[in-house]
């Protein structure tokens, strides 16, 4: 029986991954441009970091993470989000003590154990920014602003902005205390999971996937009308900018994001061309996190955006694939080794040069050089072989005309450009 992969677990193949590399290589120059500097993290970690951060009640935490015992007996959880995993990075290694505002950006793949569906899978990648060190809601903006023209660069059309505010460990006790006594009064109505959640964190309600629960928190209280004046001096200067930066997007005070450590700001990114699955980025602010996780107390803010979503909506953009430059087409093993000699000169010079090996027909070459897309290709038969020439064909006019090999390659790659 053969071995097939594991539910939920994708291959890339090359012919998708051309749109990932588009993506990485796009989000880096941008990101880059913006201050960021990547950091590499692990993708196991100790559960507890998880459990702490992202919260005991949430969806991930108690039924999406691939959590195991190690050989030593102790729990370790392959990643289900990336900021858990920086923000540890950040405090063990002292990265606050080098300079006051750090801004991190990491790419790479996070697990959580969700029903698989178009958009959704158990391995998915994202690509993840934070921002350490700033409490000024202008960096709010900027990230917003840079995630916005990081989708237009790639080519996303249609996108929606929504914006909340969380509040903080001040304003969040009364908004929580309203909420459950909003559900209280609609117990029977809950699903399982959320009567239990009304007592530990009713806010997780406002975050429940059941169409019965979602239905009954679009009635819930709006956390806007309970913010301090510090949190609505903050929401207010946020709204601001984004209508100075005319920016459109929407308050949706009932987003509550899936993670607990949330505080203040928060944002979603969606897009209309998707299905079901249409949220391609969200994030927000953390200002408690990095103390929570025994570090300084410094605030934070970040995103994630999800990459299977954007390669899906890049599917029919074209220009991301590249193709060789020359097609070796040669006749006679004589040829061939000229051939090989002269294949592996010009890609050491850093030119895309493909042959094949073997004694092929002329006419197979030809086919395999226009499978390939090449721009030309060399024929270098035994009549050419004598007198050191060959034949270049540039295969989308059909134009061809002799090549002296004799002095080097010089003229050759002249003429291929
Ligand atoms: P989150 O960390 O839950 O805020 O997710 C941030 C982004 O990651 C989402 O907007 C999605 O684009 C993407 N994402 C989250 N979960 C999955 C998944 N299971 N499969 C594919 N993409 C996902």
């Amino acid at each position: 029986m053969t071995i097939v992969g594991i539910r939920g677990f994708r291959d890339i193949l090359p012919g998708d991954v051309e749109r990932w590399q588009f993506i990485e290589n796009t989000t880096r120059k941008i990101l880059e441009d913006f201050g960021f500097k990547e950091i590499k993290i692990p993708v196991l970690e100790k559960t507890e970091l998880f459990a702490r951060s992202i919260g005991e009640d949430t969806d991930i935490v108690e039924k999406e993470m691939y959590s195991f015992l190690d050989r030593k007996g102790e729990s370790l959880t392959l990643r289900p989000e990336a900021t858990a995993s920086v923000l540890r990075a950040y405090i063990e290694h002292n990265l606050y003590k080098e300079e006051p505002i750090k801004k991190l950006y990491s790419i790479g793949p996070m697990f959580r154990y969700e029903r698989p569906q178009k958009g959704r899978y158990r391995q998915f990648y994202q690509i993840n920014a934070e921002v350490l060190g700033v409490e000024d809601p202008k960096i709010d903006v900027e990230l917003m602003v840079m995630l916005l023209h990081l989708l237009k660069r790639l080519g996303v059309r249609r996108t929606d902005l929504s914006v909340n505010s969380l509040g903080c460990s001040r304003c969040r006790p009364q908004f929580r205390d309203s909420l459950r006594s909003f559900f209280e009064t609609r117990l029977d109505i809950l699903c399982p999971d959320c009567k239990r959640r009304l007592k530990t964190n009713p806010l997780r309600i406002m975050d429940c996937k059941m169409e019965t629960c979602t239905k009954v928190a679009s009635d819930a209280p709006s956390i806007l009308d309970f913010l301090c004046s510090e949190c609505l001096t903050h929401f207010d200067a946020v709204e601001e900018m984004l209508r100075t930066f005319e920016i459109p997007y929407v308050v949706n005070p009932h987003m509550v994001r899936g993670l607990d450590y949330y505080t203040r700001t928060a944002f979603e990114i969606s897009s209309s061309e998707l299905g079901a699955q249409n949220a391609i980025a969200g994030g927000g602010r953390y200002d408690n996190l990095l103390k929570e996780l025994g570090g300084p107390d410094i605030p934070g803010i970040g995103f994630a955006i999800g990459i299977e979503r954007l390669a899906l909506l890049l599917e029919e953009r074209e220009g991301l694939f590249r193709f060789p430059k020359v097609f070796v087409a040669a006749l006679g093993s004589e040829a061939q080794n000229d051939a090989f000699r002269l294949t592996t000169a010009l890609r050491l010079k850093g030119i895309w040069v493909e042959m094949d090996y073997g004694d092929k027909s002329l006419k197979s070459q030809m086919r395999r050089a226009n499978k390939l897309k090449a721009d030309f290709a060399l024929i270098m038969g035994e009549q050419e072989l004598k007198s050191g020439s060959a034949t270049l064909r540039d295969m989308k006019t059909g134009h061809q005309e002799e090549i002296d090999l004799g002095k080097g390659m010089d003229e050759l790659i002249e003429k291929i450009g």
